[in-house]
């Protein structure tokens, strides 16, 4: 077996890592070597079990055989091949499993390479849209507080957190915020979705007394995963949905984490019931493997863009690497696993013990809320005074230490594990949160 290369310490110097304390990290870094199942395996090799699915994406569990096989196939055939005015059919095979797996009436797939890049593609196909429909004075982007589409100048403008977006300055122009659906003092610790909020998506109806008929898109993540699991009140998302049919406004759905069985159906879209015009996704499509990301539009939106044109490029956007045959070969071994194992059935079917897991941490000293859906977990904790997110990143190295992967957002852990998990998993992440958070006072 080959040794792992064990990084002089100045290889440190060079990468800057993303969203990261880089500092701190290359004083002190934790470095994973290997992973397999549902672990990483560090330099060291010490095992973590992995509650994060990686980043929420390595949904059927990490180094499967399938995945692995099939990129390492594709790569011997055709490594590259442009899909500009040509194509290779791995992409369009890929593209028609994703069909298969969207709402009914969504079968139109837009190929990207990360959820930052789909967002930015939903909202320029929405735009494209209302102007082939000779709407285009709808040119006005609706995010939500507390939303996150990722980090190009589209996402990060209908994104809704403070701290992406005030290092920059300029945003997009056009761009409106609806309230986020975070109400602590009437739904604290609710299990699955809360009941409280849905009146919140009527302020759309104000925004469209405000700007009258300019907005084209309404953006949100069915769950809002990276700023601490907020899950959408009963009501909230057929609200939104109606509001968006009266007034003409396409509503996207930001499925990058919830797509592909994370809240135990294919898409978020299915589980609450509500079926959105544009989604995007990303992470679980390939296992994240091979980065790629994905559109996908209702069959309306596709044929008012493409047979609005009478000829020549429809649409004037896409990527190098739009179905890259390595990542249409990763998401075609992917959403076969997805299907062989029923990876949202087993999400569903582990999300009560896992629920039950999470909320037995309410009684965990400091804890302020716990939230969940399908196999997501919020748990909230009190703030340091004058520093908060410390504590829950001290939490975050401890569980580390002690082998547990975690995610924190200021003072909230979020788990979200492989959909492979099993009991015995669900007890040791959160036997070691708990011991976590009762070690970090
Ligand atoms: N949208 C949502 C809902 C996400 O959670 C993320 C990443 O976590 C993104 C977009 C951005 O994806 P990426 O980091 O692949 O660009």
């Amino acid at each position: 077996m080959n040794e792992i290369q064990i990084p002089r310490r100045n290889n440190l110097d060079a990468f800057w890592m993303p969203y990261s304390d880089n500092k701190y990290f290359k004083s002190t870094p934790r470095l994973l070597a290997r992973a397999e199942g549902m672990s990483y395996f560090t330099q060291d090799g010490q095992e973590v079990l992995d509650g994060t699915a990686g980043l929420w994406c390595c949904n059927a569990g990490h180094g499967r055989r399938e995945i692995v096989e099939a990129i390492q196939k594709q790569a011997a055939v055709m490594d590259f091949a442009p899909t500009f005015q040509l194509g290779h059919p791995i992409a369009f095979e890929a593209a028609a499993r994703v069909a298969e797996m969207t709402p009914e009436g969504m079968d139109r797939v837009f190929f990207v390479n990360s959820g930052s890049e789909a967002a930015d593609t939903a909202l320029k196909i929405a735009l494209a849209y209302h102007k082939a429909r000779g709407e285009s004075q709808r040119v006005r982007l609706v995010g939500r507080e507390r939303g996150y589409h990722g980090v190009g100048f589209g996402g990060m403008s209908v994104g809704g957190i403070g701290g992406n977006r005030k290092q920059f300055g300029a945003q997009l122009p056009y761009v409106d915020h609806l309230p986020h659906t975070h109400l602590p003092a009437k739904n604290a610790f609710s299990r699955d979705q809360p009941e409280h909020g849905a009146d919140l998506a009527e302020v759309l109806e104000n925004l469209v007394q405000l700007h009258g008929d300019t907005i084209a898109a309404v953006i949100v993540e069915p769950l809002a995963g990276s700023t601490g699991v907020l899950v959408p009140p009963k009501g909230y998302l057929e609200k939104l949905r109606q509001l968006c049919t009266r007034h003409g406004i396409l509503l996207i759905f930001d499925e990058v984490i919830t797509g592909f069985g994370r809240i135990g159906a294919n898409f978020g879209a299915e589980r609450l019931g509500v079926t959105p015009d544009i989604m995007t996704m990303a992470k679980g499509l390939t296992n994240a493997a091979v980065p790629m990301g994905a559109v996908a539009t209702s069959n309306l939106v596709y044929e008012t863009i493409v047979d609005g044109v009478p000829a020549g490029i429809e649409l004037f956007h896409g990527y190098t690497y739009s179905g890259h045959p390595l990542a249409s070969a990763a998401a075609i071994a992917t959403l076969d696993l997805h299907r062989a194992e029923d990876l949202p059935g087993r999400s569903r079917a582990m999300e009560g013990y896992f629920g039950d897991a999470a909320h037995a941490m309410r009684d965990a000293p400091g804890v302020i809320d716990v939230r969940n859906f399908g196999l997501v977990a919020g748990i909230e904790l009190e703030p340091r005074v004058g520093k908060p997110g410390a504590r829950a990143m001290e939490i975050f190295r401890t569980c580390f230490d002690k082998g547990v992967l975690t995610r924190v957002t200021g003072d909230i852990v979020a788990l979200s594990p492989p959909l492979i998990v099993e009991r015995p998993h669900v007890d040791r992440l959160f036997g070691t949160l708990a011991e976590a958070i009762h070690a970090v006072p």
